[in-house]
């Protein structure tokens, strides 16, 4: 033992000696010393072959031997000297990790060695031993030294590598570090394209065939260099015209055949690799389409499918065949809404304005653009690309970070005067509510009360007694024409016409809802239905709206998505293109040609969408039990399409039906991360459920070959629409159901509760309905006050009333967000109760609620717009009277109420969440603002109460699907238009909230893993009144200390706010999205390179993604 160390430290101490023996024969070079350099060169490589222990002791930093030796490299001219420094320096860098290559490059190794190669290149022919270490060490180089490849064009050292792999094709021991130095080199664009104009796209096309299972490492690393020579434009368009690609296929398909054992599926991916950067270019795609590439990759992946370790070729080969498969147009004349409302005002700039302005005949279903190459980029002008400059990306770019947009606006932006006129809404304030008898408070429209209730419906449903079996149809209405009396309700129900003079037996029995849906009333929905005013002028009744949902007593999991069902839905997609005589293309429904009746032979689906909210646009059927369905643009629009309700008939019982919605737009859906489309049986219903139900199987998501036009997609070319699939299997015959995004909450049905809510008043409650304003549409936007009667007409108890601060509430701005729509309906039911909580929160507050901001969008099936084709949510800050009717007159409610010192303590804005889970709140804090931008924190010591968070804080600890970390307090100025925004900054309301819903669930608390329901909507609404309750603890304390420091520690106390000053970012910053981009998606278009590459991510592809937040940091 001793002698050994004792030996080993000998030897160690000779490198030394060696190495310093080196470093004087650096300094002082004569020619007589090639000799002895050339001996002790050979001496120290000798020690290096047979002793690690010596590699370290060279390599580490107190011997200063990486220099010394890089030193003698640069000096000598003697070719022996040469290749012994060349081999030690290998001996060295094979072991070690890269670390030693790390010293190798940072000591100028790199530039030796390129130097050394260009240099010794100069008289051919060049040592093959020199050639072969130079590229050797390049290629353990190329690990650490990403510049590698522009280091070499710069020395000019390109073509000496390329040469030699041309001139030595045989010669397979240099062949093959020179190749992997290549592929190195081709990495970087510019280099790609030099080295492709030096003819070696050829070379490698020698290399990688014909089909040979000889040599596969080498045929590996020619396919990689090939794929990276590939993905500039340039050399792809030279390697079409020469027709490699065919050749590419044939030789996948050699590989396929004869890799009966899937050894060497690297490779077979390999050849993929240059497949999918050669279809990139438009070229590409068409040469991919004329050597029948769909069908070749479309076989072999289906023969490669029951191969789990497959999965990489058929992710690659579903990617490629995406990207060729060719682009279609919705089958539409135009992507404008099938409905037109005329404006009297079109605005003079915005979307609408250019709806408007654009020239009739245009089509605007595609781009003509679309079809030429201009956006493709040319390589030749390639800037270097050079990844150490490309910074983070910065997120939070929507972030308001001037300041002065963060603060209170101080000004009356209006006179007293002209708000005065809105006094009339708020009369509670001057009664003096004399009269000691129960109070009746006036509400509007009260035509048709509770006590004059239309006789029970088993009176007008009354069939012909022979009339068998019962077919369901829709019902319809008759409306009234404006200034007639004719009442009379004619209720169509298939065959069976509902009039006042039949006698017949009844066989529909209509679900008796009145115990489960106090709320509900069949006759009196029809009843509303009439006086509702859409733009279609719908005289059909949708039969949920009519038997009314009652919530299903059965919990709803959030679905886990099953392995593969992408992949599947979209071989099923490419399979029109491969068998194109299965595909039948037989509209079934067509709003665009109402007058065309569909021809059918009782082997197609019925579809209808002709009822409130319904939106349903057109229906193919693509196989027998294949159905595409486009939806309607909002009206005014030309897009914003998600939202979707309609119905279907002559279903067979027992059969998987697929339909694919074609042309939705977000780029990412809940419907890929277990949320389910809801469904309603109308033969379930008369059997006693009537249920709104989650269905739905092989749900998911993904980029559709449908193209969009720019016009369409904010003037961005290119762009595809996405398609929503979802399979669905009947249970009855001669059934009709109905489809929604959402369970529906229409405008009638609003009408509805409210006016089931008006008779739950007692001599409690004060509660009133007015009408606010009447929309573009010529319906009326009701506006209601609650709150508690006053104790008596006395003088203390009146003052008390008149002290309470006000609360105001709105919903229901986006159409398609019916969850809040259902939330509002807990909170309204909440304030009407009896409960002695509810009477004490009407004793505390002055409700103001707008239950609906958008009646006319809700009545018309829109999922974003009102009538003007505008986002009502961002027409706050200059709402036009005409236009944005709603919004005008909340505004100048909220006016008055600053004007009058009556600022409201809370105000919110109920919503719905399309891609996220829980429930949680949108609020604003200049601090917490000023926090995430990272400025100088200094700048803003400014005061702020944080009584904003002690809502949402209540809210968390009370609401079971509420969560506080998904909350952010942040203003962007993405939504500086918003209501909740402009009420804080302009009212000067500090607590004021966007409240967002789920459209499909939780994943924390009681309901972890549901799906949400109508129930937990309502629950959630009926606690957000509790939290205000209380919140009244807190507040209530500030009327009584009258100031504030008092209240604002018990604040502090509740919402935990010491961990607050040490950290930069107390709370979440919340992106549009939390859920991470769904793996199997794929950009279509040539032009972006941003899609996921499947080498990163070969497994992932269609697991379930954990569904943690992007860039979101948690508070505490
Ligand atoms: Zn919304």
């Amino acid at each position: 033992m001793n002698k050994l160390k004792m030996a080993s430290e000998k030897s160690a101490s000779r490198v030394l000696m060696l190495l310093s023996q080196l470093e004087r024969l650096n300094e002082e070079p004569k020619v007589s010393d090639n000799d002895a350099i050339r001996q002790t060169t050979g001496k120290i490589l000798h020690l290096i072959q047979t002793q690690e222990k010596t590699r370290k002791e060279v390599a580490s930093k107190s011997s200063g031997g990486m220099e010394i030796i890089l030193s003698s490299l640069e000096n000598t001219q003697d070719l022996q000297t040469t290749l012994n420094i060349l081999a030690i320096l290998n001996e060295l860098l094979t072991v070690g990790g890269g670390c030693r290559t790390g010293v190798f490059v940072s000591k100028g190794g790199t530039a030796l060695l390129l130097q050394l190669l260009v240099g010794s290149s100069k008289d051919p022919p060049a040592n093959e031993e020199l050639m072969l270490h130079i590229h050797s060490l390049l290629v353990k180089v190329g690990l650490k030294d990403r510049k590698l490849g522009v280091k070499a064009r710069l020395n000019g050292a390109l073509n000496v590598t390329l040469n030699l792999v041309k001139y030595n094709l045989q010669n397979h021991k240099l062949l093959l570090p020179c190749l992997q130095v290549l592929r190195v080199y081709s990495s970087n664009l510019v280099n790609a394209v030099s080295l492709g104009k030096s003819g070696t796209l050829e070379i490698m096309f020698e290399i990688i065939g014909p089909f040979s299972k000889k040599s596969t490492t080498l045929l590996k690393v020619a396919l990689d260099t090939l794929a990276s020579l590939l993905k500039s434009g340039m050399n792809a368009r030279r390697a079409v015209d020469r027709g490699y690609l065919p050749t590419l296929l044939t030789i996948y398909q050699d590989w396929h055949r004869n890799d009966t054992r899937h050894r060497h599926v690297v490779i077979r991916k390999s050849i993929l690799g240059c497949i999918k950067n050669l279809t990139n270019i438009k070229l590409g795609r068409k040469a991919f389409i004329d050597a029948n590439g769909m069908r070749i990759l479309y076989n072999t992946s289906t023969e490669c499918l029951p191969v789990r370790t497959l999965d990489p070729l058929v992710n690659t080969s579903s990617l490629i065949m995406r990207k060729c498969f060719p682009k279609n147009r919705l089958p539409l004349p135009t992507i404008k809404s099938v409905f037109h409302h005329p404006l009297l005002h079109i605005p003079a700039s915005g979307p609408v304005a250019k709806l408007y302005n654009q020239p009739p005949g245009v089509d605007d279903v595609v781009d003509e653009s679309d079809e030429n190459e201009a956006t493709e980029v040319d390589t030749e002008n390639d800037t270097e690309y050079d990844e150490d400059e490309t910074g983070p990306k910065t997120q939070n770019d929507d972030i308001e970070t001037d300041i002065n947009k963060l603060r209170p606006i101080q000004m009356n932006t209006r006179p007293f005067d002209e708000l005065r006129a809105y006094e009339y809404f708020f009369r509670e304030f001057s009664e003096n509510f004399e009269l000691h008898r129960p109070i009746i408070i006036p509400t509007t429209p009260s035509s048709l009360g509770p006590q004059n209730r239309r006789p029970p419906q088993e009176d007008l449903l009354t069939p012909k007694p022979d009339e068998s079996p019962l077919e369901l149809d829709s019902i319809s209405i008759s409306k009234r024409p404006e200034g007639t009396s004719d009442p009379d309700l004619v209720c169509s129900l298939g065959r069976l016409v509902l009039d006042d003079e039949g006698g017949e037996q009844a066989v529909l029995e209509v679900p008796d809802t009145a115990a489960l849906l106090p709320l509900h009333d069949p006759d009196l929905y029809l009843e509303m239905v009439k006086s509702t005013r859409s733009v279609p002028a719908y005289t059909e009744v949708g039969y949920p709206d009519y038997f009314g949902h009652v919530a299903l007593n059965l919990r709803e999991p959030i679905l886990e998505r099953v392995y593969g069902v992408q992949r599947m839905k979209i071989f099923q997609d490419i399979e029109r293109l491969i068998h194109p005589s299965d595909i039948l293309d037989k509209v079934v429904y067509d709003l665009d040609n109402q007058s065309c009746p569909v021809t059918d032979n009782g082997e197609s689906l019925k579809f209808n969408s002709k009822f409130e909210s319904g939106n349903l646009r057109k229906a193919i059927q693509v196989r027998k039990f294949e159905y595409d369905l486009i939806l309607n643009s909002d009206i005014n629009s030309n897009h914003y399409h998600q939202w979707f309700y309609f119905e279907v008939g002559n279903m067979r019982p027992g059969v998987r039906y697929r339909f694919n919605i074609i042309n939705c737009e977000k780029s990412n859906s809940q419907f890929n991360y277990g949320m389910q489309v809801l469904m309603y049986s109308v033969q379930d219903a008369i059997n006693g459920s009537p249920h709104w139900v989650r269905t739905g199987s092989d749900i998911c998501y993904y980029k559709n070959h449908f193209s969009r036009s720019s016009i369409a997609a904010g003037g961005q070319k290119g762009k595809s629409y996405f398609t929503l699939t979802f399979t669905v299997t009947f249970q009855h015959k001669d059934d009709v159901c109905y489809f929604a995004y959402h369970y529906p909450y229409t405008y009638s049905m609003l009408k509805m509760h409210l006016q089931k809510l008006s008779a739950l008043r007692t001599a409690q409650i004060y509660y009133r309905q007015d009408d606010l304003c009447v929309t573009l549409g010529g319906n009326s936007c009701p506006l209601l006050t609650i709150t508690a009667m006053p104790g008596s007409s006395s003088n203390d108890p009146i003052s008390q009333f008149r002290s309470r601060p006000v609360v105001f509430l709105s919903a229901r701005v986006h159409p398609g967000e019916t969850n809040s729509s259902w939330v509002m309906k807990g909170t309204l039911e909440y304030l009407m109760s009896c409960s002695p909580q509810a009477q004490s929160l009407r004793e505390s507050y002055i409700f103001k609620i707008i239950p609906m901001l958008n009646p006319d969008g809700v009545i018309n099936g829109n999922h974003r717009c009102s009538l003007s084709g505008e986002d009502l949510n961002r027409q706050w800050q200059n709402p036009n009277a005409e236009l944005h009717p709603t919004i005008y007159h909340a505004k100048s409610l909220l006016q008055y109420l600053r004007a009058t010192g009556r600022t409201p303590l809370v105000f919110c804005d109920y919503h719905g969440h399309s891609r996220k889970k829980n429930v949680f709140m949108y609020g604003c804090s200049i601090k917490e603002t000023v926090w995430q931008t990272n400025v100088n924190t200094s700048t803003c010591d400014l005061h702020e109460d944080l009584g904003y968070r002690t809502l949402p804080k209540l809210l968390s600890q009370m609401a079971p699907a509420f969560s506080l970390s998904s909350c952010s307090f942040v203003v962007e100025r993405s939504k500086e238009a918003t209501a909740r925004v402009v009420v804080w900054r302009e009212i000067g309301v500090q607590r004021s909230y966007t409240m967002e819903s789920t459209l499909c669930g939780c994943d924390q608390g009681k309901y972890k893993g549901l799906q949400i329901g109508t129930s937990e909507l309502e629950e959630m609404g009926a606690q957000f009144c509790l939290a205000l309750l209380r919140l009244k603890r807190f507040t209530s304390r500030l009327e009584r200390h009258n100031h504030n420091s008092h209240l604002l520690d018990m604040e502090t106390d509740l919402i935990e706010t010491r961990s607050i000053p040490n950290i930069t970012s107390p709370t979440t910053y919340v992106l549009e999205e939390d859920e991470p981009a769904f793996l199997e998606e794929v950009d279509y278009s040539a032009e972006s390179n941003d899609e996921i590459d499947p080498d990163l991510e070969p497994d992932l592809q269609d697991n379930h993604a954990p569904q943690t937040p992007i860039l979101t940091q948690k508070s505490g």
